[in-house]
Parts: structure tokens; C-alpha cells; sequence
């Protein structure tokens, strides 16, 4: 791939080359390809992620307040800690900024990320100021791990597939503030794009239990994200869009159009496998997880990843507008 741009060979070209060649230790538990790497620190098992939020990729300034920026750059970190059940502890901050950014934004920004970090039960530790063309914000998070590790790989045909709280509303309103849809403005959409609630409580529970066999948060939309389930537990799915959770406001707008609520990105639900056995403790903890939780499918054996309309016909995947499983 020498002459070749990044843009021609793809993130996943470029990472499934990368990553085996990584330098491993004795001392890393989980290596890369995981919501967060899991590594042992003296005698700690620590959780370690990283993500950015980047103008022109993520957002666009007009889209958040500098300080709903802040928190929403922690809070996806959070997301992923959430995916592992652990618990968030310390960040760093990298914060790359045009120099015509004003210093009050800059600081209502920074207050956001303290603001979440605080309610996350986490501290800012230190971070790095840099100039640069487009406004960057990337947050490299330490957690305390679970005593049991869940992963994207452990799930098992049979199965049942769940998902936290509802999703597509965060899709709903990136389609808006993009001027993709007409009509009034989503406000119930817009605050879960811009105040994405990590399900740190429920994810800590379904781990320390023992209940779920896999798990990962949706980032990237439900579809894909169990797609990386399946690819890491060698597995396939099937799931019934009728039981995807959508919520009222989705329904109101956008009826029994199934397109945001299964490819929709952004949503930082968890997506997670329960085998049969496990039901009953599954139900027993229900109302001490803080959110909802809605069974969508089951793991199969083969590795299909199969979507059944109202009627229980399969749909084909390319007809939703899903046409590459294997990627990412
Ligand atoms: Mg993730």
C-alpha cells in the first residue's frame, strides 16, 4: 500500500495491517480491536481508550455550545469504559484549536469536560493545548476494570441479543442540523446528539454479574456495532426490526421507517449478548441498570447477520441501507 492514500485503503484496511505488527507485553490483558484496551498496571487491571471529536467530522461549531462540546467529548469516551463495565477514573486532554477560536469558548469547553468527568465520577489529570486548522478535541481515558472482563467476543449461538435505552434519535438530528430534513426542530433528537448518556451503572452491573457474554456500545449504529460482535465471536444474528426500541419522538416523526434506528451512529446505547441460562438473573437485576433494556434477536451459528421485517420476512440488508458487514 505504499503510494496509496489512507482515504483509497480504508480504516479497516489499514488497521487489520497495522495491528498485528503492534509490539505486544506480558502485561496487556485485552489488546486492540476492543471498546478499551485492558491492561495491568502494577497489580491494577486498568481500562485505557481514546477518542476525538473533530470539526468537520463529528460536528460543526454551529451544531453544540463549546461547553455541550466538552461534555459530549468526555461522555463518548465514557461510552466505551461503560462497554467494558468499568468505571472512569482519569483523563487526559488534547485539545487542538484555530487561533481565531475565542479563549471564552475555549474555556466554557474545558468546563464542559470537567463537568462531565465530574458526574462520570472521573478527574481531568492534565492535557495539551495545540494550534491547528480545524477545532479537535481527543480525551484518552483511564478506568478501574471489572472483576470479569467482558469483550466484543464471548457471544454464543443462541444467545439473545439486547440493547439499552432507544436508538436512532441521535441519526434523527445530525440529519436535521445537516438541512436533510425539513420540518420542525427535534428537540428531544437534538439533546440526545449533544448529551449522549454513557450507561456506566448498567454496563458496570450486566459485567460484574456475570450475565452478558458479550458487549459494545452502539457508536456506529446497531448493525454495524453487532456486526463487529459477530466477527469477534465468530458468530452471526438475527434481529427483528419491529423489537429495535425507538423512542416516542422517533415514532411521531419518522413513523415505522426502520433506516436511522438500525444503521443510525451516535446513540452510546449498549448492545449486548445473554445466554438463555441467564435470563432469569437478567430480570432479576433489570431495575437496577437505570435504563431499559430490549431483547432485538438472537446469535446464530454461521456467520450471517440476517434482519427480519414486521412480517418475519428476511429483509435483505443492502434494502436498509446496509450493504458492507465486514467493514470497520
Ligand atoms: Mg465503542
Amino acid at each position: 500500500m505504499a503510494g496509496r492514500t489512507i482515504g483509497a485503503v480504508g480504516e479497516h484496511g489499514f488497521l487489520s495491517r497495522l495491528l498485528p505488527r503492534l509490539p505486544v507485553s506480558p502485561d496487556t490483558v485485552v489488546g486492540p480491536g476492543q471498546d478499551c484496551a485492558v491492561v495491568r498496571c502494577g497489580r491494577q487491571r486498568v481500562l485505557f481508550t481514546v477518542d476525538a471529536l473533530v470539526e468537520g467530522t463529528h460536528f460543526a461549531t454551529h451544531w453544540l455550545s463549546p461547553y455541550q462540546l466538552g461534555r459530549k467529548s468526555f461522555l463518548v469516551n465514557a461510552s466505551d469504559i461503560a462497554a467494558m463495565g468499568g468505571r472512569p477514573r482519569f483523563c487526559v486532554v488534547g485539545l487542538q484549536v484555530r487561533p481565531a477560536y475565542r479563549a471564552r469558548d475555549l474555556s466554557a469547553l474545558q468546563a464542559g469536560i470537567v463537568a462531565a468527568a465530574t458526574a462520570c465520577g472521573a478527574v481531568v489529570v492534565g492535557g495539551n493545548l495545540a494550534r491547528a486548522a480545524q477545532l479537535s478535541i481527543a480525551i484518552a481515558l483511564l478506568g478501574e476494570a471489572p472483576r470479569r472482563l467482558v469483550t466484543r467476543a464471548g457471544a454464543q449461538a443462541g444467545d439473545h441479543v439486547y440493547v439499552s435505552g432507544t436508538l436512532g434519535d441521535a441519526a434523527r438530528a445530525v440529519r436535521w442540523l445537516r438541512g436533510a430534513q425539513r420540518g420542525h426542530r427535534p428537540a428531544q433528537a437534538l439533546r440526545r446528539f449533544a448529551e449522549p448518556t454513557p450507561r456506566l451503572q448498567a454496563g458496570r452491573l450486566l459485567a460484574e454479574s456475570g450475565i452478558v457474554s458479550s458487549m459494545i456500545d452502539v457508536s456506529d449504529g446497531l448493525l454495524r456495532d453487532l456486526g463487529h460482535i459477530c466477527e469477534q465471536s465468530g458468530v452471526g444474528a438475527v434481529i427483528r426490526t419491529a423489537a429495535v426500541p425507538r423512542s416516542d419522538a422517533y415514532r411521531r416523526a419518522l413513523g415505522s421507517s426502520d433506516l436511522l434506528a438500525l444503521h443510525g451512529g451516535e446513540d452510546y446505547e449498549l448492545l449486548c449478548t445473554v445466554p438463555e441460562r441467564n435470563l432469569p438473573r437478567l430480570e432479576q437485576q433489570r431495575a437496577r441498570l437505570g435504563c431499559p433494556i430490549t431483547c432485538v434477536g438472537r446469535i446464530t451459528a454461521g456467520r450471517r447477520l440476517r434482519v427480519l421485517g414486521p412480517d418475519g420476512r428476511e429483509m435483505p440488508i443492502a434494502a436498509t441501507g446496509y450493504d458492507h458487514f465486514r467493514t470497520r
